[in-house]
């Protein structure tokens, strides 16, 4: 079998070196630090955690907890290395991020098939992972837009909040298309003109994210938070994403403003809120965008977020298994993919391998059925459409369960048992069909 070469010994770059030394293959990682340091990142530590030093819950009936089991069943080595740097947080799993990061070297380096090459990598050939994350450098991007295409890689993030579609008081909400034209795809929420005012006033008194030092000055560029146009005048949003002209609400009012909402999925489980990138904290998004009468009980999947980010426009430019349209040899991972997070991130790193496994033996990479956390981020990525944004991994994005259940505690119950049983099935069919065990 031959070499591999992992770029990147971040959370995703760690997980397809334990995967692939695992198997038997002897695997160049190439990690720049601290030769090279990213604006984040503090040591020369593999795995290291930029931020917060919690991975989120280990109830798996919520989507992190989930998507850890399903990680567990993979045999991932973040988890593993989690467990022995773990520290007291309730139900979910924080670790000591020097011990956890120290953990995970010594895991990877007692494979005794890793050659850890510090330096900066700037080419990327066959047989080749790359897991370079939000931060990648800059000769390595460069690299990046020769594979993908120039347009197809991003530099930052500006994402608007997405809700699920139950959510959402449909007495208060319809759909329609403005001026009558196309079909009705849009759910529009209107709002009287004492609805509307208030509203722009406590959206523009709200809390916001204090931004890194790095990421100041570059995140609104040719994209502005909807605090900000809302703070230029108070009809500018209403003259802007929220114009009311060419709608017809079905009882005839005339709205004074009008939020729209565009669904996000296949499934119709999902809305995104037009227009409404922002920088604020997430409990001011709750409140502030629970003022829009149709939205009072909004169940947030993802938060509106804007910041330094490089990561590939997946959709266009790689398939569901992590590579690019005609590089069938090299595989991205991490959060460069488009997934969000440092689980999502893990997690990508650990399917890449086992798709460059299959590579190695001849046969076709297989992705993780749609009904597990790791398939349903993954087919995201891979076919959203509209403006792509980075994601995370969310109930909603998993095929639904054929019978209704309404109670949702009994449904993610159900949910979570499919993707168990379902991973297991993948980890037999697809690893022992090139005859790997983990
Ligand atoms: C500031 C910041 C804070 C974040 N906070 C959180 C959080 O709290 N919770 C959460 O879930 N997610 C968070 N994220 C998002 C994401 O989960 C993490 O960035 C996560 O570490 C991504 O994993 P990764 O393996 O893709 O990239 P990384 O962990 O960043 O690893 C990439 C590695 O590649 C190296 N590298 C880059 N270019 C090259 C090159 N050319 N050659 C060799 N090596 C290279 C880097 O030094 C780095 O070690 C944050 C992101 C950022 C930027």
């Amino acid at each position: 079998m031959s070499r591999v070469k992992v770029i990147g010994g971040g959370l995703a770059g760690a997980e397809a070196c334990y995967k692939l030394a695992k198997a038997g293959i002897e695997v160049d990682l190439y990690e720049m630090r601290p030769v090279k340091m990213t604006p984040a990142h503090t040591t020369d530590g593999l795995a290291e955690l930029v931020c917060s030093n919690s991975l989120k819950s280990e109830d798996i009936t919520t989507a992190q907890g989930l998507l850890k089991a399903e990680m567990r069943e993979l045999d991932s080595v973040i988890l593993q290395a989690a467990e022995i740097a773990r520290v007291p947080a309730g139900g979910a799993l924080a670790v000591d991020r020097a011990l956890f990061s120290q953990a995970v070297e010594n895991i990877i380096k007692s494979t005794g098939k890793i050659n850890i090459i510090r330096q900066e990598c700037a080419s990327i050939d066959n047989n080749t992972i790359v897991a370079t994350g939000p931060l990648t450098s800059d000769a390595m991007a460069e690299e990046i837009k020769k594979l993908t295409g120039a347009e197809y890689l991003h530099f930052f993030d500006a994402v608007a909040p997405i809700i699920t579609a139950e959510s959402v008081d449909m007495s208060k909400a319809y759909y329609g298309a403005r001026y009558g034209k196309g079909s009705a795809d849009y759910l529009n929420c209107p709002m009287d003109e004492g609805e509307y005012k208030n509203f722009i006033k406590e959206l523009v008194g709200a809390a916001t994210v204090v931004l890194k030092s790095f990421e100041k000055g570059d995140v609104f560029e040719g994209c502005m938070p909807v605090e900000v146009l809302a703070a230029r005048g108070e009809d500018s949003l209403r003259f802007g994403p929220l114009r009311p002209v060419g709608l017809k609400s079905p009882d005839g009012k005339k709205a004074y403003a009008v939020v729209q909402l565009r669904k996000e999925d296949r499934y119709d489980s999902m809305l995104n809120l037009v227009g409404f990138q922002t920088n604020l904290t997430f409990p001011e998004q709750r409140r502030v965008f629970r003022l829009i009468p149709a939205l009072a009980n909004a169940e947030f999947v993802r938060y509106g977020v804007m910041h330094r980010n490089t990561y590939i426009n997946s959709p266009e430019a790689l398939t569901i298994t992590l590579n690019p349209k005609n590089s069938p040899d090299i595989f991205f991972a991490g959060q460069i993919t488009g997934v969000e997070g440092y689980m999502e991130s893990a997690m990508t790193g650990m399917l890449a391998a086992i798709h460059m496994l299959r590579r190695l033996k001849g046969k076709d990479p297989v992705a993780p059925p749609e009904t597990t956390m790791c398939g349903s981020l993954c087919k995201y990525i891979a076919t959203a459409k509209g403006g792509f944004a980075p994601m995370h991994v969310s109930f909603e994005l998993v095929s639904p369960i054929e019978r209704r259940i309404k109670d949702k505690a009994e449904r993610r119950k159900a949910l979570a048992d499919r993707a168990l049983k379902d991973i297991k099935e993948y980890k037999n069919t697809v690893l022992q069909d090139i005859e790997v065990s983990l």
